[in-house]
């Protein structure tokens, strides 16, 4: 691996301002190096002003099902875990959750996450769909791996976004800790969410155990590639329920310098401060939100529910109801004076 010194990584960075454009190896370098995040972390605060500007855009968040088929090593909600209650939201219960949401709340965007969840197939789905649509609002799905026709038919009955984490592109890495499942089709997944005309939101999990500096920057290239419009990145929480239950975890701090990284790489796209971040460190949001972040999801899960979906411990803001999540998150917004977006925040390619 090269060593640079300071005044070189400083360099990397302003190259990476201006063109937007770094190898592997000098994303490594600068991964490795914790003598430069403050200038990272202000570079892409910078290009995140120029390019998507100081509006913050807001995405409710709806988690309406924590039944899943998969067993993710890392994930509370993985099929072996005895210990949780399964929960579904039915289709009436979530029209009105997100009717409050976006006629209450002023939140343009509805995001319904789910693990698995076979009971949800594509009539269902569809329906609830076109019923969330009559609103005035974009929507995003996070419900995991589909079929080409199934990414098709949610795009047509209104669907404008889709939500797929790679988790991490080291397949090893991913066999180890996604058994059952295949990082190819994981990847094809996403390829294939572009094809049926969805946005594409991606991104990927720091701090698994193995996982390697240097598969990072290999993430970011990937992000690259598939012309990702939305990035989440999030450090590993170990659920005590799980196989990672003894993992040391992620920091804060990675995860911050591969957003940062990304923000430089990929300068108009949507990236949001998320919720895990905010659980690792009180302010977490807010450190990402200044160093290259641009949305937020508050959450709008009936609080009766969100204890259940507890993908890592101490998720934050379990307790709250859905008006106290979003009162917190635009106390926050104004705290460090930017604003909440009135659009649809939809991403626009320059
Ligand atoms: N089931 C869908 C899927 O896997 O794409 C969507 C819901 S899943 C709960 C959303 C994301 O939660 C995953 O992509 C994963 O990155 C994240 N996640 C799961 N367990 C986590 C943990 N222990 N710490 C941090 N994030 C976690
Ligand atoms: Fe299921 Fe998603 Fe959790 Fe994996 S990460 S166990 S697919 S909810």
């Amino acid at each position: 691996m090269l060593m640079y010194n300071i005044p070189i990584m400083k360099k990397l960075i302003e190259k990476a301002k201006n063109c937007h454009d770094l190898n592997r190896e000098e994303l490594i370098a600068l991964l490795y190096n914790d003598d430069i995040d403050e200038d990272l972390f202000a570079a892409a605060d910078e290009v995140r002003k120029q390019y998507v500007g100081d509006e913050i855009h807001l995405r409710a968040l709806i988690e309406f099902s924590n039944f899943c088929k998969n067993n993710c090593c890392y994930c509370g909600l993985r099929r072996d875990n005895k210990n949780i209650q399964r929960y579904r939201i039915d289709e009436n219960t979530l029209f009105a959750l997100a009717k409050h949401a976006s006629e209450n709340m002023g939140l343009k965007t509805i995001v319904l996450q789910s693990g698995e969840d076979m009971f949800f197939d594509t009539d269902k789905l569809c329906s609830i769909i076109r019923r969330i649509k009559t609103l005035d609002v974009a929507l995003t799905l996070s419900i995991g791996e589909k079929t080409l026709d199934e990414y098709k038919a949610y795009k047509q009955a209104g669907a404008d976004r889709f939500l797929l984490r790679i988790e991490t592109t080291d397949k090893d890495l991913y066999a180890l800790h996604d058994p059952g499942m295949s990082w190819e089709n994981r990847a094809q997944c996403i390829r294939n969410l572009g094809i049926a005309g969805l946005e594409i939101g991606s991104g990927v999990l720091v701090g698994l155990p193995e996982q390697k500096v240097e598969s990072f920057a290999d993430d970011i290239l990937f992000f690259k590639q598939v012309q990702a419009d939305m990035i989440g990145i999030g450090p590993f929480i170990p659920h005590p329920d799980t196989p990672l239950k003894d993992a040391k975890g992620g920091t804060l701090k990675m995860a911050l310098k591969v957003m940062a990284l990304t923000r430089l790489i990929l300068p108009d796209i949507n990236i949001p401060a998320t919720t895990a971040m905010e659980t690792l460190a009180p302010n977490g949001q807010v450190k990402a939100l200044q160093a290259g972040a641009n949305v937020i999801m508050p959450n709008v899960t009936l609080t009766q529910y969100r204890k259940h979906y507890e993908l890592y411990p101490g998720k934050s803001a379990t307790n709250y109801t859905p008006d106290k999540s979003l009162k917190e998150v635009k106390d926050k917004i104004a705290a460090i004076g930017r604003k909440v977006s009135s659009g649809y925040g939809y991403h626009k390619r320059r």
